[in-house]
């Protein structure tokens, strides 16, 4: 992978911890009976709008593992708007190793130990209270261990996203090599205002690589970045809940597979075509107009990729 590589060094502690307005809270806090009762309807338009560039194929397949992870079941009205089969829905903070070849890596490595202390603490109660992880959630040494695989054996993390599920376990991989799409580094590292939940830290003394999405369209996505240049894995945009969160389309044995980050928390979403509950979706998500966009692009290819939600993969 090119681009540009440095060494995050922006002082952690010279910045505030992002917290959602009072206006925000209570649209989240209003939206969620709203949304039970009158889910956002699709965009029909704009899905006919698609053009689908087609799904490139790859003579290299590689082997997806999920990390051992503990399942809390969560209110399924509180995932995705009017939805209420089934009653609760799983939800996992799941961490992806990728062999490839050429290279393991990591795609969002979970979470550190004592997560409650070292980031859950940093959030606004609000959100804290919808998003903790269960006392026993696997931390990201430990899922490796369970799951046979030694730390050193991981070339780089890369991240879907810079939220703190998705990059606290960084902590407990010191000088582990990053790989991050520059304007999502941009964003958590320029802004004087951080995201909550220890993400920036995480960051800090590794190397970190960054890349663009120049690549030719792919699907329904209108950019993107082959890793290896065999097409085994492509990177593409699907941002809207945070300004650049990527997705990784993968080559496997069993079809091509898209880790879709939080694009959509839950399988359900993109079955029955619905949005985020608006809470805690409105104070997760950085652009809900943005992110409902993505979903389109993601309903429209449901059927020829498997679609993989970070939270919702695995049933441990
Ligand atoms: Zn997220």
């Amino acid at each position: 992978m090119t681009g540009t590589s440095g060494r995050a060094s922006t002082s952690a502690d010279a910045v505030e911890v992002a917290r959602p307005s009072l206006v925000t809270c209570c649209q989240a806090l209003v939206g969620l009976p709203v949304g039970v009762v009158r889910p956002r309807r699709p965009d029909s338009r704009f899905l006919a709008s698609l053009t689908d560039h087609g799904l490139p194929t790859s003579a290299t397949t590689v082997d997806v593992i999920t990390l051992p992870q503990r399942t809390r079941m969560v209110p399924t009205p509180g995932v995705a708007e009017g939805v209420w089969r089934p009653v609760r829905s799983p939800n996992r903070v799941n961490a992806f190793v990728i062999r490839h070849p050429q290279a393991t890596f990591v795609v969002d490595p979970g979470v550190c130990v004592d997560v409650h202390s070292r980031a859950v603490a940093e959030l606004p109660w609000i959100l804290r209270v919808a998003v903790s992880p269960p006392r026993d959630v696997v931390d990201i040494r430990r899922a490796l261990d369970l799951a046979g695989i030694d730390a050193t054996d991981l070339d780089f993390a890369l991240p879907t996203h810079l939220h703190w599920d998705h990059v606290a376990g960084l902590l407990d991989l010191p000088a582990l090599p990053v790989h991050l799409h520059r304007p999502e580094y941009t964003w958590m590292m320029q802004d004087r205002i951080a995201p909550q939940g220890g993400v920036r830290p995480s960051l800090l003394d590794r190397p970190v690589t960054l890349y663009d999405l120049d690549g030719p369209p792919i699907l329904t996505f209108p950019r993107s970045r082959d890793v290896f240049g065999d097409r085994s894995v492509i990177l593409v945009p699907l941002p809207g809940h945070t300004p650049a969160s990527i997705g990784l389309l993968v080559q496997t044995t069993s079809g091509p597979m898209l880790l879709a980050g939080d694009a959509v928390w839950s399988h359900v979403q993109i079955d029955r075509f619905r949005q985020k509950a608006s809470y805690p979706g409105l104070l997760a998500d950085a652009d809900r107009a943005v992110a409902w966009e993505t979903q389109h692009r993601l309903y429209a290819v449901r059927e020829r990729v498997t679609i993989v939600p970070s939270h919702d993969h695995g049933g441990h």
